[in-house]
């Protein structure tokens, strides 16, 4: 029986309309949707080939969700795929996939808490599990963190004040920072303290992030221009880290409006995504931190010129860990290796203080940039 003419046959199967043009490939949605999570499953595969001595449990993974449309995506296309595993019989163990949400309404006051995000989600992903946290809850998880504030703030902030609750502590810490670009700054490090501090204390043995390639390339550029070169070899590249835990970014080969597509073919991921605010242009360049200002560059770029965003993320992903001479010493607020190599950055070798700084984040501080 001849079969349905089609207007545009998707150029995969050749069985249904082509709805998507993606890589110069018209294709149909289910063509779409493997197509994209093949770029995904290619970068967690080994991830889920593990198999675990006998009578040991599986080891796990943490995926911090920001209900944004990148980690979001992320989440639903590994549980897809660790729900399709657990369906065949005799397949490798795998992963456990524990998800790690920090309330939005406690980085920024402009976002809404999640309200009832974290039951929906436990309910569309039950082989995953959930914990939300607030942005302060670092000061438990990181017990020597409170200490390390004062230090890097400076005057502008009142230290001593015991009956401030964490949220309190927090808020005072943050208030004090006049700079955007060192608010952004060391709100992205306590992010990263959180997530890793948590992801320690549940014994994963990785996280993986939801960061695009455009995403990636703007966090390569900020972190070069704020001084946190030598952070890249794990904030943008796949690869063991200073922390002892590994971290992917399995979107690495996707751009955002490539997920916006596959997000468009999920009615259950609609509600669940919540919207970046976009940045407003009028908003003053001067006004806007190196991480803002990079990735409003990037987007209106990276839309004209893909590839070179791909580039520049492909190349950061080869970058080699810095050689320079360490004696071990880390940063009390990124918590990674200050370099002690003369003529780079020594003021760490006077420094006796117990909360040393490395030179990014002594960099950061308000009052110097
Ligand atoms: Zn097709
Ligand atoms: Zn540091």
């Amino acid at each position: 029986m001849p079969g349905k003419e089609l207007l545009s046959p998707c150029m995969d199967c050749r069985e249904a309309e082509a709805v998507f043009l993606i890589r110069s490939r018209h294709l149909c949605r289910n063509c779409y949707v493997r197509f994209v999570g093949h770029k995904v499953l290619r970068r967690t595969e080994q991830y889920r080939l593990r198999r675990s001595a006998p009578g040991t449990p599986r080891g796990k993974i943490l995926l911090p969700l920001s209900c944004g449309l990148a980690s979001s995506v992320l989440l639903h296309m590994v549980y897809t795929q660790m729900k399709e595993q657990r369906s065949r019989p005799h397949a490798p163990e795998g992963f456990d996939l524990h998800v790690l949400i920090i309330d939005p309404s406690s980085i920024s006051s402009s976002s809404p808490p999640l309200g009832e995000a974290l039951e929906l989600l436990q309910q569309r992903f039950p082989l995953a599990s959930f914990t939300q946290l607030p942005l302060h809850a670092a000061f438990e998880l990181v017990p020597d963190l409170g200490g390390v504030l004062p230090r890097y703030a400076g005057e502008g902030f009142n230290k001593d004040d015991a009956s401030l609750s964490p949220k309190e502590h927090l808020d005072a810490f943050r208030a004090s920072i006049s700079s955007n670009t060192s608010a952004a700054d060391v709100d992205s490090v306590l992010v990263t303290r959180l997530i890793v501090a948590f992801a320690k204390r549940n014994e994963c043995f990785g996280i993986i992030w939801g960061d695009s390639d455009d995403r990636l390339a703007a966090k390569t550029l900020a972190s070069v221009a704020k001084g946190r070169g030598s952070s890249l070899t794990w904030q943008v590249s796949d690869g063991m880290t200073p922390f002892g835990l590994e971290f992917r970014f399995p979107l690495r080969d996707l751009f955002t409006a490539e997920l916006q597509n596959y997000a468009d073919c999920f009615a259950e991921l609609t509600d669940i995504i919540k919207p970046d605010a976009p940045l407003s242009d009028n908003i003053l360049t001067k006004n806007l931190s190196i991480d803002q200002l990079m990735l409003r560059y990037v987007s209106s770029q990276g839309a004209k010129y893909p590839g070179v965003m791909s580039n520049v993320t492909r190349t950061a992903n080869k970058l080699q860990a810095s050689q320079l001479s360490t004696n071990g010493t880390r940063c009390a607020l990124c918590d990674t290796l200050i370099c002690n190599s003369k003529g780079v950055y020594n003021q760490a070798l006077h420094d006796t203080s117990p909360s040393q700084l490395c030179y990014a984040c002594d960099r950061s501080r308000p009052g110097l940039s």
